[in-house]
């Protein structure tokens, strides 16, 4: 599934390519046909991220809420597009560019009343300028579940998925199964800025770089880049720890595999 850095790397690149454009909207499946004639014509004034979810602002109060979940995809073509490819939910045709969407867990219109309510149930998002993590710190220290669990609880903090929650973890030397009322504002503070600065390096790189070193800018892209996609992880589906060498346990946690070093996350 995409983390937040992947959706938010879409509405960047999106709203460079299509906002402000008056756009034509089909479904060649057929599914969003009644809700692609509504909008089909309208200008689209910006694509919004928040967690991992996209939300497609038309004038006149209408609104594409996109969820990708597991299965979701977006192409992106050059004008004119081509064939559509298995089950297109939902083309969209700009000035120069046009893109597909396939399979997503939610594709939906809605008004800003819905967004605004879908928001409300989502915690911080870490990439946005507005976020305020006091009211993720305030969920984090009141609950006694794991705080391995509730880093991908989307209500506590919105945008992290599994390979980030693994990541964070590993890096604070924190253990998945810690209860999250045990830590210490200090820890969850760290873990706040630690997130905000991974996703920030994702979004900008298009992938996910966790051994990179965190002392340089999250801007310098070709240090990132440069780096042999076996090497941009620490802990995510790897044997060994990295720290000590010793080997990496796995288990289920809200309902993903969570990986972890016992002797360096207590
Ligand atoms: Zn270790």
């Amino acid at each position: 599934m995409p983390e937040g850095h992947t959706v938010h790397r879409i509405a960047a690149d999106q709203n460079e390519w299509f906002s402000g454009q008056k756009i034509a909207l089909l479904s060649p499946q057929g599914r969003f046909s009644t809700e692609a004639d509504v909008l089909s014509g309208l200008r689209l004034k910006s694509v919004e991220a928040f967690g991992k979810h996209l939300f497609y602002v038309f004038t006149t109060n209408r609104i594409i809420h996109v969820h990708l979940g597991l299965y979701g995809k977006f192409r992106v073509h050059t004008n004119p597009p081509p064939e559509p490819r298995g089950a297109v939910r939902m083309r969209v045709i700009g000035s120069r560019k046009s893109f597909d969407l396939n399979g997503p867990n939610q594709c939906e219109l809605i008004d800003s009343e819905k967004m605004e309510q879908i928001i409300q149930r989502l915690g911080p998002d870490p990439l946005r300028p507005d976020a305020d993590p006091h009211d993720a710190w305030r969920k984090m220290s009141t609950s006694t579940k794991p705080i391995g669990a509730m880093l991908l609880d989307q209500a506590v903090i919105a945008g992290i998925g599994n390979i980030y929650r693994c990541e964070i973890l590993f890096l604070l030397s924190i253990n998945p199964q810690k209860p999250s009322n045990e830590l210490n504002e200090g820890q969850f503070q760290a873990i706040w800025d630690l997130t905000c600065r991974l996703l920030e390096i994702g979004k900008i790189n298009n992938r996910i770089v966790t051994t990179i070193d965190l002392s340089e800018t999250a801007g310098d892209a070709m240090s990132a880049k440069s780096i042999r996609r076996s090497e941009r992880l620490n802990i995510y589906k790897k044997p060994f720890c990295p720290k000590c060498g010793d080997y990496v346990y796995y288990w289920q946690l809200a309902n993903r595999t969570v990986y972890s070093c016992d002797n360096c996350q207590q």
